[in-house]
């Protein structure tokens, strides 16, 4: 019988999916609602991203503590590689190691590459909502467990990742995005990729690292694995509305198909916390 399941799964994906397999996307057939017929882990009770409803929240300051970051302050040794991966721009970090420790964590994480969602309006494109309220982008920064070999042996473990997630705030022109935005001209499609002059993350993230939430998620893409510990800062990072057009603009998601899009609007929904519980260091700035 499974022997029988085996020869006709890969068909029906075939004749549903157009030969793509396990093409998935943010939209129609392939979106979000669908994953889980490829990806069954997408159907987990620890799915992310979730909404943070700030008087649900267990404030624990003693065990969410700082974070110790290491090698976040500077640029040496460190090599960035900028690519469009269809799914979002994303900056793969290789060379000296950058990795935190703190917020309660037990182990060591590692820095392996940090990537953005954005909407194509300002009311939407963040995964992550405070109270009901979307942000027009959100920045992931992927780490993983130090004591795996390597970053796709962490991925589906339950202490693997790492994901600090930080949202974004239309305002004032932000000199660092341009780090990476000036490069969108040679990343247009799918795959492209370039090498860019590296900068040290930290003059990415905001001043205050102190008030942020935990929670126990997943991958907020195929094949959702629930390895992810997740933080989400409450300071925005700011960006200029000229700068939201360029990655509005600027960067194409080419399907197998031949369709050409933006890649706006990359986001998966909220998804339901069930048994989970959102834990903050604090409630907000006082
Ligand atoms: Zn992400």
């Amino acid at each position: 019988m499974s022997q029988f399941f085996a020869i006709l799964l890969p068909l029906y994906v075939h004749w549903t999916f157009g030969g793509a397999g396990n093409e998935w996307g943010y939209e129609g057939e392939i979106g979000p609602s669908n994953w889980h017929n490829n990806y069954p882990h997408c159907a987990g009770s620890r799915q992310s991203p979730v909404s943070i409803r700030m008087n649900e929240v267990i404030v624990d300051s003693n065990w969410l503590g700082p974070f110790t970051m290491r090698g976040y302050d500077t640029r040496d040794n460190v090599c960035m590689h900028l690519e469009n991966t269809g799914y979002t721009v994303q900056v793969n970090i290789q060379g000296e190691p950058i990795s935190i420790t703190g917020g309660g964590l037990k182990d060591t994480y590692l820095v392996e590459q940090f990537h953005f969602h954005w909407g194509r309006l300002d009311q939407r494109g963040s995964e992550h909502d405070i109270d009901g309220i979307h942000s027009p982008m959100e920045m992931h920064i992927v780490h993983y467990n130090a004591k795996y070999k390597n970053f796709s042996e962490a991925l589906d473990k339950s202490d693997g990742i790492v994901v600090l997630a930080f949202l974004f705030e239309v305002g004032n022109h932000n000199d660092h995005l341009d780090h990476i935005i000036s490069h969108f001209e040679e990343i247009p499609y799918r795959d492209n990729h370039t090498l860019i002059e590296p900068f040290a993350l930290r003059e990415f993230l905001p001043k205050k690292l102190d008030i942020y939430c935990r929670y126990s998620g997943s991958l907020t893409t195929p094949p959702c694995y629930e390895s992810v510990t997740w933080f989400i800062f409450y300071e925005t990072i700011e960006i200029s509305e000229e700068q939201l057009h360029s990655f509005r603009q600027d960067v194409h998601q080419n399907f197998d198909n031949g369709t050409i899009t933006d890649i706006s609007d990359d986001f998966r929904p909220p998804q339901p916390l069930y048994k989970r519980k959102i834990y903050c260091s604090k409630k907000e700035d006082d």
